[in-house]
């Protein structure tokens, strides 16, 4: 069984989000790992290597800094590391993002491709899927828990408040939720041998089937008009009101935010 794993490099935004003064991130600011949704994506296409000697392929679109989420997937148990990068393909919104993923994609041979729920920046959760569109493959999203049947995945996809368990034949793209498992260390052994692995660089030729006009901030629908930080909560208000004027009190602050409607 082959498996592609899809994993972002993305700045760690624990601590908060930085912004440079012109509103965009500040990544240099800012921690760079492994996007939490891939670990776990990740972690469940190794399990799938110790049970059935899956073969395991990572694959990031970015800055040739992103090697390093790589490495790190390599020091953890996987096969092989691609980078795909290109400064015609910095810029890209999701459609960009996964046309150029799929157009790599489509060099390799795969039963099932992982993907992350969401990366915890852009923070869009479309990439996954429309990858698998691209692809013209079955999708399922929100995974926390998979197995293989035959030639099918069993999965458990969460939903707001229930669960359903839905069967797919591969090849299928699954999207991983972070609580899909608690993903593995890397084992220093690992990470002298990722060190030594030679990675696969992708540029703009290598990408297979996709038109230019896909690819990159040219090829993306939609552009950031503005960035900015969260507006900062104002101080408190005491208000002194007997029971039941501030229950309405209560009530209209809410329904104005919005956060109840009447
Ligand atoms: C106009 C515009 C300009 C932008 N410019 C930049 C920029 O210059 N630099 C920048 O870093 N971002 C940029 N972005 C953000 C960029 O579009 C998103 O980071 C990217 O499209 C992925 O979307 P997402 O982070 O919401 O991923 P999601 O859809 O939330 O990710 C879901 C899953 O898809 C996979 N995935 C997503 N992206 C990648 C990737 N690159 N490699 C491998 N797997 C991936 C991961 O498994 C991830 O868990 C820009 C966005 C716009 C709209």
């Amino acid at each position: 069984m082959k498996i592609i794993v899809c994993v972002k490099q993305v700045p760690d935004t624990k601590g908060g989000v930085k912004f440079n003064p012109d509103g965009t991130l500040n990544r240099s600011g800012m921690l760079a790992i492994m996007n939490p949704d891939d670990k776990a994506g990740l972690e469940a296409a190794l399990r799938l290597k110790d049970q059935y000697k899956a073969e395991v392929t990572v694959i990031t679109m970015g800055l040739p800094k992103a090697d390093e989420v790589l490495r790190e997937a390599l020091a953890m148990g996987a096969d092989h590391g691609i980078l795909v990068t290109d400064r015609v393909l910095g810029g890209a919104d999701t459609w960009a993002t996964s046309s150029t993923l799929a157009g790599a994609i489509k060099n390799l041979e795969y039963d099932l491709i992982i993907t992350g729920r969401q990366a915890i920046d852009g923070d869009t959760a479309q990439v996954g899927p429309q990858i698998s569109e691209h692809l013209n493959i079955p999708v399922i999203s929100y995974a926390q828990n998979l197995r293989i049947e035959d030639k099918s995945v069993i999965v458990k996809r969460q939903f707001d408040d229930r669960y359903h368990v839905v069967k797919v034949q591969m090849p299928c793209l699954i999207t991983a939720l972070s609580e899909l498992n608690q993903p593995r260390y890397m084992t220093p052994g690992g990470i002298f041998d990722a060190y030594d692995v030679e990675l696969t660089v992708w540029k703009r030729e290598n990408l297979k089937e996709v038109d230019d006009s896909n690819l990159g901030l040219k090829g993306s629908p939609t552009q950031i008009a503005k960035a900015s930080d969260k507006v900062r909560k104002g101080a408190g208000e005491v208000v002194k009101l007997d029971v039941s004027d501030s229950v309405a009190y209560l009530m209209d602050k809410l329904t104005e935010k919005h956060i109840i409607s009447l």
